[in-house]
């Protein structure tokens, strides 16, 4: 148990990393200090400074709170409710996977196209949770439209805050299950981009257990290889992408999963070539496939 104590701002900073590492919680002191600085509102300088004042009695019991459920596995972003991607704070609930590190690579790979697409581009995110991907492109990418699709309500909710709180009111979204809103609307994007679910589905079961209980299921069991969503999304492909002229698809792959994409997307895209974009581990994380241009 956590409880809360008359201490100084130091004092419980440490006492709460502490707790982290007896409870087997990585960069305990990291989160320990986000917590703090979430509950009292102030950066890391002014914790630093402030060290030596009393722990604000008023905001003791949230803290407790907040450091015996992350002690919990609860994941830190649901405690602080944000998670920065790119550059820019986005909202997070249990409604939507936390925005990872990795696919800010996809975010690069999409923006080094932004020349072959000269006139206002429609781009399509498949599967937005936070909105994550689709924000960024739109704000990094003024000249593109974004439509964003996902099948959960509660995902788009979270996803249509991220994109009026950052500025991105351009981006439309469509409920649906993956490309079938576009393929209904008769819509022909010129790039597609997504980070599905890609989980295979027995290996959920063997995830860490703040991604297992806390992060959606949706957005990460893939089906039986964990290939689904990217067949079904390639399997339409020549409906979705313009009949002529510069087409573009990336994609988000797990471990394993890079040359199986590839191979799916060369498939299925006539006359492209493809590529993959390792992440810092050396794992092919970003399968991209690009016709003309
Ligand atoms: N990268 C996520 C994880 O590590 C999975 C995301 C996904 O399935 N798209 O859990």
């Amino acid at each position: 148990m956590f409880a809360p104590q008359q201490e100084t701002i130091r004092e419980a900073l440490f006492r709460a990393s502490r707790f982290f590492e007896s409870r087997g919680i990585r960069s305990a002191q990291f989160n320990a200090e986000t917590l703090l600085q979430h509950v009292l509102h102030i950066d890391r300088t002014q914790m630093l400074v402030r060290f030596a004042e009393p722990f604000p009695p008023d905001r003791s019991n949230l803290f407790a709170e907040l450091v015996q459920r992350r002690g919990e596995q609860v994941p830190l972003q649901h405690l602080t409710g944000v998670q920065e991607f790119y550059g820019r704070p986005y909202r997070v609930s249990e409604a939507v996977l936390i925005p990872r590190p990795e696919t800010e690579l996809l975010i690069e790979r999409v923006l080094q196209e932004r020349e072959a697409f000269a006139e206002s581009p429609l781009i399509v995110d498949i599967g937005t949770g936070s909105g994550a991907i689709a924000v960024t492109l739109a704000l990094e990418w003024p000249d593109a439209r974004v439509i964003a699709v996902d099948i959960s309500e509660a995902a788009l909710a979270v996803a249509r805050r991220n994109a009026a709180d950052l500025g991105a009111e351009r981006v439309e979204f469509l409920q649906g299950d993956l490309v079938a809103p576009i393929l209904e609307r008769g819509l022909r994007p010129d790039l597609i981009v997504s980070n599905p679910p890609y989980i295979p589905t027995t290996d959920c079961a063997d995830l860490d257990v703040e991604v297992r209980d806390h992060e959606p299921r949706l957005a990460l069991d893939g089906g039986e290889d964990g290939l689904n969503p990217y067949r079904a999304i390639c399997r339409e492909l020549p409906k979705l992408l313009p009949v002529s002229g510069p087409a573009f698809v990336a994609f988000e792959v797990g471990i394993h999963q890079d040359r199986m994409v590839e191979q799916m997307i060369r498939d299925s895209l006539s006359q492209c070539h493809t590529g993959i974009v390792p992440d810092w581990q050396g794992i092919g994380r970003v399968i991209w496939g690009k016709r003309g241009g």
